[in-house]
């Protein structure tokens, strides 16, 4: 008590003799900087550790960018009575003003930030409590806004992701109020998305982040070597199939399904299928806990602490299992997941005997998988020691888990609270709306659950783009729930789009209200895809929206960050409006007459956009050039024919070439032709092959399209026709085209006939090879292959 009043006494003094004090600062305000001066030193805790080093440099970065003045920083046993100190974190000249114990009152990552006297001291419970009450000093004191952890630049050639930075005023003068705060945290593990920006997911209070890009052992609560999917990277079925081999690769054996098929899938139709694991074979259940053990081993040598592994399905649908003894164990535990949920009970009595300080993790995932927490036995307790990791991916994306159509997925979740304390959540955002977020987190937290993640999307998919906005409230919500949100939209527009702000918060609200409008379901058991979402929007509302638009620009005109800004947002309408032209045109050709405008103003598109906006070009220019049905099939009876384009999937480009000779003007490109080229048809849920076609030298020619005899097939739910053995990345989807239930009149049969064309091999522009992948063009190849048409004959029922 005396060293305080010491320290009081003194500023006292120094307020008075310092010369040009403005009258406007009160005697106990803290002056902290004049004329690029300061009197205050950082002081460091004892015995710092790296997010404690971290925790001062940011401070005094910032506090020297603010104020123009370096704030020196010293060790705790530099201090002196007689100076001025910013105290982070305990030390012994600290603990002399906060009294014996001041952890005591807190929780874990708990913190608190307050000025004694002259003195400001800023400490926290935890990893990163000590950061948490510098972040809180330089907000809620200093006036420090970190709106984005992202700048995108549009610059030519090329669009790229800068990191964002902090928004603050400059004051050479700078001093403040007395002031004492006390914080903490919503949920207790925080993930965030996009970890590249790790200065502004670490200050904004993430602390859970990958090792792959930062370095764990100092910032993140737990060391996750890898997230999730990882049945093949312990039991990998084939070399080629083992995921993440810079983390698995020190796996012995590769080659399990060769050796033993038992110890996979038992398909429906009784063959074992390289799908997912068979949990209830003992075989298996040795070889994956010796080596998740021995991985554990592994991790520890190289001085690894905090371990959490992860044990989840590989990304493929579907159960795991169909074999006597897994059904057994699914009616044991009332659950599909049965058979993994047994052997995660042996895997987690084992692990916490062998070592009670890791932690291992799984998925709740998929409705045919684990998403449905097991009924545990009588008596028998769900683990302590696993973090179940809870993903909806099924959920219908427009509506929140109040709405009836989703809520079975956050009774299951509640269901899983109920078991075990440590539920994470998963969660897919969808859309770049806000509203479903801030309900579904609220309800997270009112569950219960202890971790929270959002895998945020990219901002070209969906016709929306508020995804800064969704990770800003993400970010504050996870600190507190009950945050204002509307106050949070209202200073983020603010400062994002200045004048044009108002209009923005209008055009979210609209857009809110139109998905809330839209009753698609596009959930996947709906079956109707991502594609085509917000079907409520009328090419009215679209012009309405493009119109308010052309005012922002307008309004942002003459500044150049917040002009950008609005540029940027308005892509996403752009996109929509690209991707839906033929639609808008046909129904409002007045102001949907050039679609060059919209084109123009996208300007240099980001690199994964390239491929997806020629390809809505070229559906633009092909709008009208559908040809009639070739002979024979232009005879025959209109109802029994149909034809369709297949699609190339995933990030091959081009995806389609323009082809005035094609049947619809343009021909899909055939990922990695295969020579002599192949093409057939397969059932993904039966797992069975169908007709196949091989060109052969006698009917193999150049430079025209040629229709080839597939044969008779029979479309099931999931059926495809593929191309190329090498690949089948270019295909076409039956189910949902042709399928319907077996009926006395239709038994799924038709007659297929594909038309190809093969041409010299397309040369990629420097656009499309930044953007493509191993999987598809090889420039070695002799030909590519285009196909402009699949025409399907319907069969008369087998009798
Ligand atoms: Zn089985």
């Amino acid at each position: 008590m005396q060293a305080m009043r010491i320290v009081s006494f003194l500023f006292f003094i120094s307020l008075i003799a310092m010369p040009g004090c403005r009258s406007a600062i009160s005697q106990k305000d803290l002056r902290l900087a004049a004329a690029g001066q300061t009197d205050y030193a950082v002081v460091k805790p004892d015995k710092p550790s790296e997010v404690d080093e971290y925790a001062v440099s940011a401070l005094t970065n910032f506090l020297f960018l603010k104020t123009g003045a370096v704030f020196p920083v010293i060790s705790p046993n530099e201090t002196s009575a007689t100076n001025k100190y910013i105290f982070v974190g305990l030390s012994a000249p600290s603990l002399k003003i906060l009294g014996k114990e001041p952890l005591a009152s807190l929780k874990d990552q708990e913190y608190a930030a307050r000025s004694e006297g002259a003195n400001i001291v800023l400490y926290g419970k935890g990893m990163h409590g000590n950061l948490y009450a510098v972040v809180d000093f330089m907000e809620n004191t200093l006036g420090r806004r970190w709106y984005s952890g992202r700048l995108i630049s549009e610059k030519p050639p090329h669009w790229q992701n800068g990191l964002g930075q902090p928004t603050f005023n400059v004051e050479r003068e700078l001093a403040v109020k007395p002031f004492s705060r006390k914080g903490g945290f919503a949920f207790k593990y925080r993930l965030p998305s996009y970890e590249w920006m790790f200065d502004f997911h670490l200050q904004s209070g993430m602390n859970m982040f990958s090792s792959k890009r930062v370095n764990p052992l100092a910032f993140s609560l737990k060391v996750m070597p890898q997230g999730c999917h990882t049945f093949f990277g312990y039991i990998p079925p084939s070399p080629k199939e083992q995921p993440e081999t810079n983390i698995f690769g020190w796996v012995e054996k590769k080659d399990f399904f060769a050796t033993n098929p038992e110890y996979f899938t038992l398909h429906t139709n009784g063959k074992r299928i390289v799908n997912q694991l068979c949990f209830s074979n003992h075989g298996l259940r040795k070889e994956l806990t010796k080596n998740i053990l021995e991985h554990i081993r592994r991790l520890k040598a190289e001085g690894q602490e905090r371990i959490m592994l992860d044990l989840s399905a590989h990304d493929n649908p579907g159960e795991f299992c169909y074999c006597q003894e897994c059904e057994k164990l699914k009616k044991k535990y009332q659950a599909v997941g049965g058979p993994f949920y047994d052997y995660l009970s042996e895997l987690c009595a084992l692990v916490k005997e062998k070592h009670p300080d890791v932690m291992l993790h799984t998925l709740a995932y998929r409705l045919s998988q684990t998403q449905k927490p097991p009924v545990m036995p009588e008596g028998v307790a769900f683990p302590d020691n696993i973090v179940i990791q809870y993903a909806s991916v099924e959920d219908n994306g427009d509506v929140d888990w109040n709405h009836p159509i989703n809520h079975g997925a956050y009774e299951d979740m509640l269901a899983w609270c109920k078991l075990t304390p440590h539920v994470w959540t998963w969660y897919y955002p969808f859309n770049g709306m806000l509203d479903r977020l801030v309900t579904d987190l609220r309800l997270m937290k009112k569950a219960g659950v202890e971790g929270a993640f959002v895998e945020f999307s990219g901002d070209y998919n969906g016709a929306i783009n508020f995804t800064e906005l969704q990770i800003y409230v993400y970010n504050k919500l996870l600190q507190d729930i009950d945050r204002d949100v509307p106050a949070l939209v209202r200073e983020f527009t603010d400062h994002q789009y200045g004048p044009a702000a108002a209009m923005v918060r209008d055009y979210l609200c609209e857009m809110e209200a139109a998905w809330k409008a839209s009753s698609t379901n596009t959930s996947f058991s709906a079956g109707k895809g991502m594609s085509r979402r917000l079907t409520g929007l009328t090419p009215d509302t679209i012009r309405l929206w493009q119109e308010s638009f052309d005012r922002m620009e307008t309004m942002t005109a003459d500044d150049e960050r917040l002009h950008a800004n609005v540029r940027r947002l308005r892509r996403g309408l752009d996109y929509r409006t690209l991707d839906e032209w033929n639609d808008f045109k046909k129904a409002c050709p007045g102001y949907f007459a050039d679609y060059m405008v919209v084109r123009n103003r996208l300007g240099a598109l980001p690199p994964w956009a390239v491929a997806q906006v020629s390809d809505w070009e070229m559906k633009i220019k092909t709008a009208d050039a559908e040809k009639p049905l070739p002979t024979p099939f232009d005879a025959m009876e209109k109802g029994m024919v149909r034809r369709f384009v297949p699609v190339r999937l995933g990030a091959g480009v081009p995806k389609n070439v323009m082809d005035p000779g094609a049947a619809f003007g343009y021909g899909a490109v055939v990922t990695l032709p295969d020579m002599p080229f192949t093409f057939g048809f397969y059932q993904n849920d039966t797992k069975t092959h169908g007709a196949k076609y091989t060109v052969n030298t006698n009917d193999f020619f150049m430079g025209a399209y040629k229709i080839y005899h597939l044969g008779e097939i029979q479309v099931t739910p999931d059926s495809i026709v593929w191309f190329s053995s090498r690949s089948w990345v270019t295909q076409l989807q039956l189910g949902e085209r042709l399928y319907s239930p077996p009926a006395p009149d239709n038994d799924n049969r038709y007659d297929v006939h594909v038309s190809l064309k093969f041409v010299s091999p397309i040369q990629l522009t420097p656009d499309e090879i930044r953007q493509n992948n191993k999987f598809s063009l090889d420039t070695n190849d002799l030909y590519s292959v285009l196909c402009d048409q699949i025409i399907f004959v319907k069969k008369p029922v087998k009798q």
